[in-house]
């Protein structure tokens, strides 16, 4: 169907990541009816080893005139259907490495095969039946997944917990749309059509759809991470914080102000969820021009960020300048961040927690002294569960291709009650309702074009 592929036709590709002289394992990958000849051509087992499917056989890949070796190397055949794309694979598992899997791959494609294209072992995954496009695209979540939570929401998918559900809404749509249109073809010989019944299916499946949709801000999250920027006048302990929180020395702390002049970058996990934290020069007015293009990315990074750290110290108290960056940044989700606490005595603390600006979220932290930093994560996990994160408490995570066709399917339907409640003719009600139908397949791939089938697959590496 895709003039990516002629199915048959036998592709390789390095399935493993390649750096030249790491890595200790690499694996060149072949799919298609000739996978399993051009092993045979290649691959010199020694002994009595039985080439079988699913056993594992050691010996050398050679060129086969030759005769020279070029890596020695296990191989594994998986012959059809029983492997990843239905068809015929051979794996090579050769010495990591770049040069061993690169002439492994030469000799597969000198004996017939071709360089696989991005994604094209998924693709005929799914055009076998093997995946549908759900799980497709968990696969390449799972790739992809940069925390526990987003590896966890992947494997779901990958489980069918997203096909399952959407494929028993279609369903129900289906057998809705039969007893209508039994009613269009042979109106006298059936009894009526129970409006009521109808109804309630509709709005069951609506209240499904709305459901799963909800756990789009979650998937979102997952894949693109939480953006937190780290905002406050300098030599307040922000890379300080970022230290202590990330226990690495990514940022340079010191004593001159302002010398964190661009914005430092650091990925952790908070909760299973990725979290990437944007260290920031102080926000405040500044003659001096290098500081100037900090804290103008500051600002940027600020605007950017899903939630805001905003930074002052404790002995400090709340300055001008505090307050100055506070007007910058209050449209966005903030924590406050009282640091140095340490320099405070403990009856000041309480005085200081009750005068500073009434933030919500606030936290003590003594930055250098590494304290603060579990209540830092406890405060960032509660304000994105009280965020736009509170419905989505199914274990998947719907991506935006599935998010639009959701949106699509939810729009149809609420047509279709729309049609029914104006009293309109069966006809007007098979129109949405097919468009309800022909959204929800899009989800699985029971209904795709090729268009976002290329879109999808494109986004995998070679070799996947
Ligand atoms: P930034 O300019 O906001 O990034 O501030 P830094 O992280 O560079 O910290 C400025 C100074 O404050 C450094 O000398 C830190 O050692 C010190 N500092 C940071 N956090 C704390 C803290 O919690 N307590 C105390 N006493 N000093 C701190």
């Amino acid at each position: 169907m895709s003039q990516r592929i002629v199915q048959g036709e036998t592709i390789a590709a390095i399935a493993t990541a390649v750096v030249p002289q790491q890595g200790s394992v690499g694996i060149v990958r072949m799919s298609g009816q000739d996978a399993i000849a051009i092993a045979y051509t290649l691959f010199h087992a020694p002994g009595h080893q039985v080439w079988e499917t699913h056993r594992i056989l050691y010996g050398y890949v050679r060129h086969p005139q030759t005769k020279q070796v070029v890596d020695e190397a296990l191989l594994l055949m998986m012959q059809a259907p029983r492997s990843y794309t239905r068809e015929d694979v051979v794996e090579f598992h050769c010495h990591g490495g770049i040069m061993p899997v690169q002439q492994v791959l030469q000799l597969c494609i000198e004996q017939g095969a071709r360089l696989a294209q991005a994604g094209e072992f998924t693709l005929r995954a799914f055009l076998n039946g093997r995946l549908d496009l759900t799980q497709a695209e968990s696969i390449g979540d799972l790739v992809g997944s940069r925390s526990p939570a987003a590896a966890q929401a992947a494997l779901a998918g990958l489980q069918g917990k997203l096909a399952v559900p959407i494929r028993q809404l279609r369903s129900t749509c289906l057998d809705i749309l039969a007893e209508i249109e039994a009613r269009i073809d042979f109106e006298e010989d059936l009894p009526p059509l129970d409006e009521a019944a109808v109804v309630a299916q509709l709005e069951q499946v609506l209240a499904e759809v709305t459901h799963i949709l909800a756990t789009a801000d979650r998937g979102e999250l997952l894949r693109t991470g939480l953006k937190v920027a780290i905002v406050g006048r300098p030599n307040v302990g922000k890379s300080s914080l970022l230290n202590a929180w990330s226990r690495s020395d990514r940022a340079i702390v010191t004593d001159l102000p302002g010398t964190t002049r661009d914005v430092v970058e650091s990925q952790l996990v908070v909760g299973g969820i990725p979290v990437q934290v944007l260290d920031t020069a102080g926000i405040r007015e500044t003659v001096d021009q290098v500081e100037k293009i900090g804290v103008e990315r500051s600002h940027r990074a600020a605007q950017a960020a899903d939630l805001v750290l905003l930074t002052i110290d404790a002995s400090a108290g709340w300055t001008e300048a505090d307050q100055e960056i506070y007007q910058q940044v209050q449209h966005r989700p903030i924590i406050l961040v009282i640091n140095k606490i340490d320099l405070v005595e403990e009856e000041q603390k309480n005085t200081l927690q009750s005068k500073i600006h009434n933030l919500k979220s606030k936290i003590l932290t003594a930055a250098a002294q590494n304290q603060g930093i579990e209540d830092l994560e406890t405060a960032i996990l509660e304000a994105i569960h009280t965020g736009n994160l509170k419905a989505a408490n199914l274990d998947i995570a719907i991506n935006q291709r599935q998010s639009a066709a959701l949106t699509q399917a939810k729009t149809s339907l609420q047509q279709v009650q729309e049609t029914i409640s104006q009293q309109l003719p069966l006809d007007f009600w098979t129109i949405d309702l097919r468009g309800a139908i022909q959204a929800l397949g899009e989800i699985t791939g029971e209904e795709v074009t090729e268009s976002v089938l290329d879109r999808i697959f494109s986004r995998f590496c070679i070799g996947k």
